[in-house]
């Protein structure tokens, strides 16, 4: 086998969409052999713990993944396996592309946007302070006596921090992305004015950076302005580059202005391991159904091709996403005008679809 691809199905609905994923990947005659292991939820009720070492050393030695969902369990040591995964293999780079697909229903067209979140760092680093705890106290007067400056004593502490380090590899990771895909324009995302020493240290690393990408534009947007910007004229945007959390909500916005979650893919990118998989959750009221779009994973499957090289099987499978979803016949009931409409299709149904344009493109 050419390939070996490290494989976790996930939970709720993360085994049926992972399901439809591999047949419309192999069938677009791509060398692959699956290492299928599972984390999450109901590994946890048999294992006890949500991450198993053979997940762990699955893609240690593959150093290519995808996976479904998996639901966050409450009262566990991990505040999420996906966090937690991205942490332990240092997976820096989020990338998520929103493109506009005819066919689904969404306010505007033609958008072609890709979104670069920083994984690692800012208000996600986990380094929290607990209301009324004695070192969250000790913390309050170590800022009275540094800096003069009054919290109120009943604070909860999140720390934001955003180093050069980390900043340079996400903004060299968009001028490169921006490069190797034929993208003209990097747009920096930021608070500066506010947060001078977090965000601003973003920015000036922005810029520096960007003055060794002198064949690609760069630019930079405040935060808030981007937001309104993206809604008003978004065909003006390209790659964004952004820090952890504007990174989040921008590309829930990104993924909103092309038709939502369903057609919304993901990619965790580190320096040599990658996990790709869907932008939304494991929606366990769906679990087993048969019923949801499994769109975002086999776009997560377009993103992991062309990772691992094989741009002609990538290119094949999304057009043949494309075509089926612009036919609109063969399609899951979000695709639909009407969510009740009897004609919609369920998850297996549309992955034969897929395959049915895959072999008639071939
Ligand atoms: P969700 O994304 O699972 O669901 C949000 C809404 O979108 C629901 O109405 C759901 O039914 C719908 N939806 C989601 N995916 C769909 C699909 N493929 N086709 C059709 N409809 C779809 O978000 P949630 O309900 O907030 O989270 C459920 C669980 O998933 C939580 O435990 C959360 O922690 C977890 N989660 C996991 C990941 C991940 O594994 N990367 C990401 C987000 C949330």
């Amino acid at each position: 086998m050419k390939h070996k691809i490290t494989l976790i199905p996930g939970d709720g609905i993360g085994p049926e969409i992972t399901e439809a994923t591999v047949k419309v990947i192999e069938a677009t005659g791509v060398d692959i052999s699956w290492d299928t292991v599972n984390a999450g939820a109901e590994v946890y009720e048999k294992e006890g713990t949500v991450l198993p070492q053979r997940v762990i050393d699955s893609l240690q030695n593959h150093r290519v993944g995808i996976k479904g969902p998996i639901t966050t369990p409450v009262g566990t040591g991990f505040r999420s396996v996906n966090v937690a995964m991205r942490k332990m293999f240092n997976l820096y780079a989020c990338l998520r592309p929103c493109k506009s697909y005819p066919g689904v229903r969404s306010r505007y067209k033609d958008i072609d946007l890709i979104v670069v979140r920083e994984n690692t760092e800012d208000l996600y680093a986990g380094i929290e302070f607990e209301k009324g705890k004695k070192e969250t106290i000790d913390l309050i007067d170590f800022i009275k006596n540094k800096k003069d400056e009054e919290i109120r004593k009943d604070s909860g502490i999140s720390i934001k921090p955003i180093s050069v380090k980390g900043t340079e590899k996400i903004v060299r990771f968009a001028f490169e992305y921006a490069r190797e895909n034929n993208r003209k324009k990097v747009t920096g995302v930021h608070k500066a004015n506010i947060m001078k020493y977090s965000d601003g240290l973003f920015l000036d690393t922005f810029r520096k950076i960007a003055k060794e990408y002198d064949d690609i534009e760069s630019e930079d947007r405040i935060v808030d302005n981007m937001c309104m910007q993206l809604v008003q004229k978004p065909e003006l945007y390209d790659v964004l580059v952004l820090p952890n959390l504007y990174g989040d909500i921008i590309s829930d916005l990104a993924a909103g202005l092309v038709g939502g979650l369903g057609v919304a893919p993901g990619g965790n990118i580190g320096k040599d391991i990658a996990l790709f998989e869907p932008t939304h959750g494991s929606a366990p009221k769906y679990k087993g159904k048969n019923k949801v779009n499994p769109t975002a994973m086999m776009l997560s499957g377009v993103l992991m091709l062309k990772y691992i090289g094989e741009k002609g099987c990538a290119d094949l499978l999304e057009s043949a996403i494309a075509s089926n979803i612009k036919e609109g016949k063969y399609v899951t009931y979000d695709f639909k005008k009407d969510r009740n409409d009897p004609t919609a299709v369920g998850t297996k149904e549309y992955a034969d679809a897929i395959i049915n344009k895959i072999n008639k493109i071939k």
